[in-house]
């Protein structure tokens, strides 16, 4: 079933609480997340706080200019994909994007999925953040 929910987050802790409170269900999720929202909304820290939310405990990096930086938390693959500086949707075919797809249990967030979404499996969750303010977003959650 199709749902939608609106949540506004006070501050940063705030999105870490979410990232927590998300994570159990993310853990189960084979399949890809999509994060939408300016730059500067907080896709990347958010990305972060449900990194480590799930386990991981080193650095995450902003995968702007890599495009893709890969995760293994507690044996399941994990993809971190920002696609802002994609040029051409079919650069995604050369560096062998959509074999992280067809891994078992492998998790995909992407930011910027925009720029491919002619040729980018759907979503199962997508995720819009809007800054409201210095600290403050407004997040929607869409589950497909
Ligand atoms: P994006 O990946 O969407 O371009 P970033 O996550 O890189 O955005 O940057 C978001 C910035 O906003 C960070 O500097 C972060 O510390 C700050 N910020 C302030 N409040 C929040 C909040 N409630 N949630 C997420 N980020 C926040
Ligand atoms: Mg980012």
């Amino acid at each position: 079933m199709n749902h939608q929910k609106t949540i506004i987050l006070n501050s940063e802790f705030d999105t870490q609480t979410l990232a927590q409170a998300l994570a159990d269900e993310f853990k189960l999720l084979s399949g890809s997340i999509w994060l939408s929202g300016d730059l500067g909304a907080g896709k990347t820290t958010f990305t972060r706080y449900l990194l480590q939310a799930l386990g991981h405990t080193g650095a995450v990096k902003s995968p702007t200019y890599t495009l893709v930086e890969p995760y293994l938390i507690g044996g399941k693959p994990v993809y971190h994909c920002d696609l802002y500086r994609l040029n051409d949707p079919e650069e995604l075919d050369f560096i062998g994007f959509f074999d992280y797809f067809n891994e078992p249990n492998s998790l995909m967030i992407i930011e910027w999925a925009s720029r491919a979404k002619s040729i980018l499996p759907k979503a199962d969750v997508l995720i819009e953040i809007k800054k409201l303010d210095n600290d403050v977003r407004q997040v929607t959650m869409i589950c497909e």
